[in-house]
């Protein structure tokens, strides 16, 4: 079983997340990208139903579930309260029937063969759903994702099959506190991102509506932001650190 954890006593979702839009919204300014409207998704992994939903209500209304588990065990509580649900984690194929039920958006299609599991199980229930491609843009062995020079050709062979719909690029950043090796990976995203526009544009690729940049965390959102971002994902600045089961 998964332990879920409530709310902390002391946790203000309202006032973490005004931070964390200020801190957004800040970022947006410093690089001359003000009025972007970088989207911010919390990340709710370990944090039972009801914090969630109090995030929702305090106007997160774009939850990010990494593990297929909780999502199974919060999926209807997500969907009552209104929360726009995206798959952070990876999926595995077994799991795929999870993601398709309960959430809007999958981030980490990195294989054809799950993106047509995707496809087939949405078929069956009569429903669409958008896919990022998540990239492994640090090459690090222990992170999921496609290779770059792989993506493209992924994504475009994604959005051929029935309904899905490539909206953009998704990937985890080096882990590390040196500014630049942690946006060169982000930079990389972002022009594979512009290459599929533009191939698109002169009618090359089927990607026009791949444009989402989901890149940064509570660490680093301020580069991510600075190199493209159109969405970050934040865990604990938002919901308070993680408890260790
Ligand atoms: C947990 C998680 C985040 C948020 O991480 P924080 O450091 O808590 O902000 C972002 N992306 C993914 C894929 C995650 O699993």
């Amino acid at each position: 079983m998964t332990d879920l954890h409530p709310p902390q006593d002391d946790w203000d979702p309202a006032a973490s997340l005004a931070e964390v839009k200020a801190r957004v919204h800040i970022a947006e300014a410093a690089c001359g990208r003000a009025g972007a409207g970088v989207q911010l998704l919390v990340a709710t992994k370990t944090w039972d139903a009801n914090a969630a939903a109090a995030v929702v209500a305090a106007g997160g209304s774009l939850v990010g579930e990494s593990r297929m588990q909780e999502l199974a065990a919060k999926g209807d509580a997500l969907r009552a309260s209104g929360a726009r649900v995206h798959v952070i984690g990876q999926l595995q194929r077994n799991k795929a029937a999870i993601a398709v039920q309960f959430a809007d958006c999958v981030q980490t299609v990195d294989s054809l063969r799950l993106a047509e599991r995707l496809s087939r199980l949405c078929l069956e229930a009569e429903r669409d759903l958008e896919v990022m491609i998540q990239v492994n843009v640090s090459g690090e062995d222990s992170k999921a994702g496609v290779a770059p020079d792989e993506a493209l050709a992924l994504a475009s062979a994604v959005q051929a099959l029935p309904s899905l719909t490539v909206t953009g690029f998704m990937t985890i950043g080096l882990n590390s506190q040196e500014e630049g090796p942690v946006r060169e990976g982000y930079r990389r995203l972002r022009e594979l991102r512009d290459t599929a526009l533009i191939r698109s544009e002169r009618g090359e690729m089927p990607l026009r509506e791949a444009w989402h940049l989901s890149m940064g965390m509570s660490r680093d959102l301020e580069w991510a932001i600075a190199e493209g971002a159109t969405m970050v994902r934040v865990g604990t600045a938002v919901m308070g650190a993680r408890p260790s089961n």
